[in-house]
């Protein structure tokens, strides 16, 4: 007999740990009255994994998907077209939750671009949405260093009095934390010890469908120019996408206007400069403060 593990064997028990994670947050989620679960979806190779999870957990739970969970797209206006029309044809029932202020009205606003450091368009644009509700997220820890922090049960918002553990909560402190419901938000990462490597197999073999542009080479989709990527991405993916480099050339050129109005010191002189100084292409040492003055 082969006794030979397969991969996909190897996988089965990682999906069986996420789909208990979904139905762990379902239940606790219907017990505080919270209503279905919260999907956040951002259209990437993630959220379709993670889409797969929930329904096989819904199917489990023999609730009809929509009645499980509700699945929302933070609409940031910077996605890559291609991201936004996959989402639309093949999941159609996602909702689409607009944002407040675009791109190009929050650097107007904040007066400096989006940085590594100060990037504030993330809380924004890509982090609302879902407070009083239980979530689900497709973080993995493989992500990035950063989410290596990150938990499969996460309780967004406590205080530390408040600062229970989920899923053992006694009657008190469950009564704590309904008191405080409407302030907070729950979430667990169903995929979180997923690697590449198996959130590429589950798609696979579940058939499930992902967006084209990772067959162009993208390893990873979102919003385009992030700076959070870096330097060398952000030139290619906006030398593919010229029309959103020439909004953030004029979006930098009208926060240029506005800092000059509120008095606010900066050397450069156009948005092309800040542009440039943005994707990398800067002189040695020049950098910027966190009020946004380059020096
Ligand atoms: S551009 Fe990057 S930092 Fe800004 S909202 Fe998008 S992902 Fe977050």
């Amino acid at each position: 007999m082969d006794t030979q593990k397969t991969f996909f064997d190897m996988l089965v028990p990682k999906v069986d740990k996420a789909i208990d994670r979904v139905i762990d947050a379902y239940k606790f989620s219907q017990s505080l009255g919270l209503g279905k679960l919260w999907i956040c979806f951002s259209g990437g190779k993630d959220s379709v994994c993670l889409y797969g999870v929930v329904k096989k957990a819904a199917g489990k739970m023999c609730v009809p998907l929509l009645d499980f969970a509700e699945f929302h797209y933070n609409v940031t206006g910077i996605d890559p077209p291609e991201l936004v029309q996959f989402i639309k044809e093949q999941f159609p029932f996602v909702c689409r939750d607009l944002y407040k202020e675009s791109m190009w009205q929050l650097i107007e606003r904040k007066q400096m671009p989006p940085t590594r450091l100060v990037r504030y368009c993330c809380a924004e644009l890509k982090e609302k949405g879902g407070e009083g509700r239980f979530c689900a997220t497709g973080v993995r820890w493989a992500e990035s260093t950063q989410r290596k922090s990150r938990g499969e049960f996460e309780d967004i918002g406590k205080t530390k009095a408040e600062g229970k553990i989920l899923f053992n909560d006694n009657d008190e402190d469950r009564r704590q934390l309904e008191h405080c419901i409407p302030k907070r938000k729950y979430v667990v990462n169903p995929i979180i010890d997923f690697t590449d490597e198996d959130v590429w197999q589950f798609i696979r073999e579940e058939n499930l469908p992902y967006c084209k542009l990772y067959d162009q080479g993208f390893t990873r989709l979102g919003c385009i120019g992030c700076p959070m990527a870096g330097g060398k991405r952000q030139q290619e993916e906006l030398a593919k996408y010229p029309k959103f480099r020439n909004a953030y050339i004029r979006a930098f050129d009208r926060m240029l206007i506005n800092r000059k109005e509120s008095g606010l010191e900066t050397k450069w002189q156009t948005g092309q400069e800040v542009f440039d100084w943005w994707v990398g292409n800067r002189k040695e040492n020049q950098t910027i403060d966190s009020q946004g003055v380059l020096f």
